[in-house]
């Protein structure tokens, strides 16, 4: 029988279904990947010369666990750029991804009794690392309606003596939703009344924000710095996913206990990776620009095309890179059409009951794979729905 704990650690699909669509592939199928959230662009030639010079000049050591001075500074005075938000360097950790972040605040802050408040639908990894802390997890939902921006009052309404943490993100993954200002705002006004409560915003999308929205920090509200903990990093802005790169802002209160968990789990990040990171963010900024734009485009032909199958209805992606589109009028299960879609027409997509019960009723596209290979996903899906009804 498997142990108690370990029964509780949930999975992300994207990956389930990347080694699905790999082994079809690998069997002959010509497969289209509209699955797993990473950029398909390389990493920008000045960071990898980066990280190799890394390795030439002898960069082959531990380095402080929570990450090179420069880079911790590096990150700081980023953020004070992008948001005008006084960080001390001694407050950013450095870690092997962005997701770690949310996992050493879940296991930090959950414990039988504890309840921590998360988005549905919302990245899977939320859920599973809350259950594995023993905490109760208490979803809320994001409306297609609501433009899939979080709804502060309902947020609040769910705040009880035993919530430690309220877990947000926007941009967000699987919506591509983005919360306006007034919204987060308001969130922020309320949690600082209750000061027992975290605040962990995962801001990993920050700078893949459509034209016509703005991304707000939560790292703009001083008032609520000593609950805040924030999740960046580099995977999805510099294309970076494996690397492993990414960061943590946290409150003075869980900085120490945080990095002790980085001693404990994996010493520090790779000496040569930390330094083609601070590559990232001191060089030319353009190739974020040129990906923002790239992944916009094809948000937008991803919407269009989505929008014009029989049964099925997308809002705009304001931001990430994902189109979320309701199939309800297909009367086919979300993941019944993940399967048929994959198995039958070689297109990898994932089902939103991949990201919580909410997700019933819901496809999401990744807009991170080129402008012809959509355009022949999309006809897929067309052959695959009139195959289907
Ligand atoms: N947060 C969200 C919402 C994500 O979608 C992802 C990656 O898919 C992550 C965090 C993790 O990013 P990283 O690759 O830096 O661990």
């Amino acid at each position: 029988m498997m142990h108690s704990r370990a029964a509780n650690l949930g999975t992300e699909t994207a990956f389930s279904v990347l080694a699905r669509a790999a082994e079809l592939a690998a069997s002959g199928a010509d497969i289209i990947n509209l699955g797993i959230g990473q950029p398909d662009f390389p990493t920008p030639p000045h960071i990898v010369e980066a990280g190799i010079q890394a390795l030439r000049d002898g960069h082959h050591g531990y380095t402080p666990s929570k990450g090179i001075v420069s880079l911790r500074e590096g990150v700081a005075k980023s953020l004070y750029d992008s948001y005008q938000a006084d960080i001390d360097p001694d407050l950013v950790q450095i870690l092997p991804g962005g997701k770690v972040v949310m996992f050493f605040a879940t296991q930090l802050l959950g414990e039988a009794g504890a309840e921590i408040i998360y988005p549905d639908p919302g990245f899977p990894i939320y859920a599973s690392s809350i259950r594995f802390s023993g905490a109760t997890p208490v979803p809320y939902a994001l409306s297609e309606a609501k433009g899939f921006a979080l709804d502060a009052d309902d947020i609040l309404s769910k705040i009880t003596e035993n919530t430690r943490l309220v877990i947000i993100n926007s941009p967000a993954n699987p919506t591509g939703g983005v919360t306006p200002r007034a919204e987060i705002e308001k969130l922020i006004k309320g949690l600082v009344k209750h000061p027992h409560v975290y605040l962990m915003s995962d801001e990993i999308y920050d700078k893949l924000v459509f034209d016509g929205s703005a991304m707000t920090s939560c790292l703009s509200f001083p008032e609520i710095r000593d609950q805040l903990i924030i999740l960046n990093g580099w995977s999805k802005t510099y294309a970076m996913t494996g690397w492993r790169l990414g960061y943590g802002i946290w409150p003075k209160s869980l900085a120490e206990a945080a990095d002790r968990l980085a001693v404990n789990n994996h010493s520090c990040v790779n000496a040569a990776a930390q330094i083609a990171a601070l590559a990232a963010l001191t060089g030319d900024q353009a190739c974020v620009e040129a990906m923002r734009q790239a992944f916009q485009r094809r948000a937008s032909l991803i919407h269009n095309g989505l929008n014009a199958l029989p049964g099925v209805t997308c809002a705009v992606p304001t931001g990430a890179f994902y189109a979320f589109c309701n199939i309800t009028g297909t009367n086919i299960a979300s993941a019944e059409l993940q399967s048929r879609l994959l198995e039958d027409y070689g297109v990898a997509v994932i089902s939103g009951t991949s990201f919580g019960e909410m997700g019933e009723g819901y496809l999401r596209f990744s807009c991170a794979n080129s402008d012809e290979s959509i355009t022949a996903a999309l006809s897929r899906f067309a052959d695959c729905l009139n195959q289907l009804s």
